[in-house]
């Protein structure tokens, strides 16, 4: 028996403009992980750059940047998802299926949804953490620590001065 992982799943843009979501879920309660956070998250350039820095030199780079800040979609959003459990990585990456949507298992959630258009962009719908030190690294750099409801990586508390916050005006 594995221990405990936590994993990150993007719905990508593609996914939330079709309306995928509530499917995408439904079919990712299956592996029954816990939802240990979400939110929809405004895609920087500097978060798509970061977030996939290992594909630099790959000639799909620039489009795959402007993909995941919805640039090709009129839905510039994402939304992120921790998941967390046994074997958590294994059991979401599985059911996302391989990265070509063509060649993805049609029961998967990209072989169901997913498509690669005229332009040759790879919309496989969702993002799902590859290893255990990828989904850490992927982890915190779309949520901080009080997003997240177990504690799942160290963390400290640190006094904030002089924070400008947004607050409720009533
Ligand atoms: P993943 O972990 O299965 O998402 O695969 P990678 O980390 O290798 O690639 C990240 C993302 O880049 C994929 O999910 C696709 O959206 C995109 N991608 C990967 N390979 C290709 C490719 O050969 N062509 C294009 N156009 N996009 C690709």
């Amino acid at each position: 028996m594995s221990a405990n992982q936590a994993t990150l799943v993007l719905v990508k843009p593609d996914g939330l403009k079709k309306s995928l979501t509530g499917n995408i879920l439904t079919r990712l309660s299956e592996t029954k992980l816990e939802i240990v956070a979400a939110k929809i998250v405004r895609v920087s350039k500097e978060l798509a750059v970061e977030h996939y820095a290992h594909l630099k030199n790959q000639p799909f780079f620039d489009e795959l940047i402007t993909y995941l800040m919805g640039e090709l979609h009129d839905r510039k959003k994402v939304m992120a998802v921790v998941y967390w459990g046994e074997d958590a990585i294994n059991k979401v990456r599985k059911l996302a299926g391989a990265t070509n949507p063509e060649e993805a298992d049609p029961v998967s959630i990209r072989g169901a949804y997913g498509r690669i258009t005229t332009k040759g962009v790879y919309e496989n719908v969702i993002h799902a953490s590859s290893n255990e030190a990828e989904a850490k690294r992927e982890i915190q750099l779309w949520f901080q620590p009080q997003d997240i409801i177990v504690d799942l990586y160290p963390a400290q508390e640190v006094a904030e001065k002089e924070v400008l916050r947004k607050v409720w005006v009533n």
